[in-house]
């Protein structure tokens, strides 16, 4: 792989996350992948897909709000991300 700059892989990431809902768990996982060899925090990027089966929230997902925090139900396998409000 060739080396590329800190602020190129930060483009990528943007770009890649820009049109987050059309892509596949294989895409999200590398790309998760790559910002962790570049040391690049995902950030709220990372409220845009499910930690454990990586497939992208749609915006029909179960959302709750409960006690300072949002939490979204994956539809694809039911994981709960809790995110803190
Ligand atoms: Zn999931």
């Amino acid at each position: 792989m060739k080396k590329i700059s800190r602020s190129e892989a930060k483009e990528r990431i943007e770009k890649f996350f820009d049109y987050i809902k059309n892509k596949n768990s294989d895409e999200i996982k590398k790309v998760k992948n790559f910002a962790a060899n570049q040391k690049l925090p995902l950030g709220k990027h990372k409220e845009s897909f499910c930690k454990k089966c990586f497939m992208p929230f749609q915006s029909n997902e179960k959302i709750r709000i409960k006690r300072g925090f949002k939490t979204i139900e994956c539809k694809n396998c039911g994981e709960i991300k809790r995110i803190k409000l």
